[in-house]
């Protein structure tokens, strides 16, 4: 198996992955341009199985309906995507387990608060946790707003019970490429933070377009203030005194939705 990470150079900086499996099987999650994935699919001769949709907002589903129509391929989503994500062929239930190939497992998480109807995905490569697909639930350095459909109650928990319990060494692969805002971020509310300031040098010289930066979860504990709700700096720079890491976390949202 190997994960191909695509920077889609769009406005919204939206990451597509290809994941291509031992068995010449191809997985597409969170098509943007139709016609680049089948540039890459002719060009080392996979068969597109299945695409999957980690939520059913257009800029996660655009390249769904004109890659079926090619290759006829299969749609799987959320339950509550039937009608709202083109094409949707499979409801994926939480917590269910589906084999990719003979090395590779994918597990189903269910994660609401960025909209009601947003997956994750875990893959476990050999029998081991490898990584999660976190769509617009965890960026690296942040987290997704709650602006459509979402509730930010519902993200903290996902965050908590989720997200923050996976492996450390799990790799992180968003759907948005929102890096070196979010280190700003952080670094506005934890200034003496320097990971984040390592991470805000890494990403001036990285090249998104060749090989995006990726994050573990561990690194994340370090550089995303969404998972350092304990930290006092963190907590005595908020411009409300907060009383829980549950109130840090939803005011830490409501500044960064107007950053
Ligand atoms: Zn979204």
């Amino acid at each position: 198996m190997k994960i191909h990470q695509v920077f889609t150079q769009n406005a919204l900086r939206n990451f597509t992955y290809y994941i291509e499996l031992d068995n010449n099987n191809l997985i597409i999650i969170d098509p943007w341009d139709a016609k680049e994935a089948q540039a890459f699919i002719e060009s080392k001769q996979l068969i597109l199985t299945t695409i999957i949709n980690t939520h059913e907002h257009w800029d996660h589903t655009q390249g769904n309906q004109e890659l079926v129509d090619i290759y006829d391929c299969e749609v799987w989503a959320h339950e509550v995507g039937v009608g709202r994500i083109p094409a949707q062929t499979r409801k994926l239930k939480p917590a269910e387990k589906i084999r990719l190939d003979d090395k590779t497992i994918m597990e189903v998480v269910d994660t609401p608060g960025h909209c009601q109807a947003h997956l994750c995905f875990i893959i476990e490569h050999q029998g081991k946790p490898y990584c999660i697909f976190t769509g617009d639930i965890l960026f690296n350095a942040g987290v997704g707003n709650c602006h459509n459909g979402g509730d930010v109650e519902d993200l903290y928990e996902t965050i908590c019970t989720k997200i923050f319990t996976l492996p450390d060494s799990i790799i992180i692969y968003p759907g948005h490429d929102y890096l070196e805002n979010n280190v700003r971020f952080t670094l506005k509310y934890e200034s003496s933070n320097t990971q984040a300031k390592l991470w805000l040098e890494k990403y001036k010289k990285s090249n998104l377009d060749g090989t995006p930066l990726v994050t573990t979860l561990e690194d994340e504990k370090q550089i995303n203030t969404f998972l350092r709700l304990n930290n006092k700096e963190i907590q005595n720079s908020l411009e409300v005194p907060t009383n829980s890491e549950k109130e840090t976390f939803i005011a830490l949202r409501a500044l960064r939705d107007k950053w």
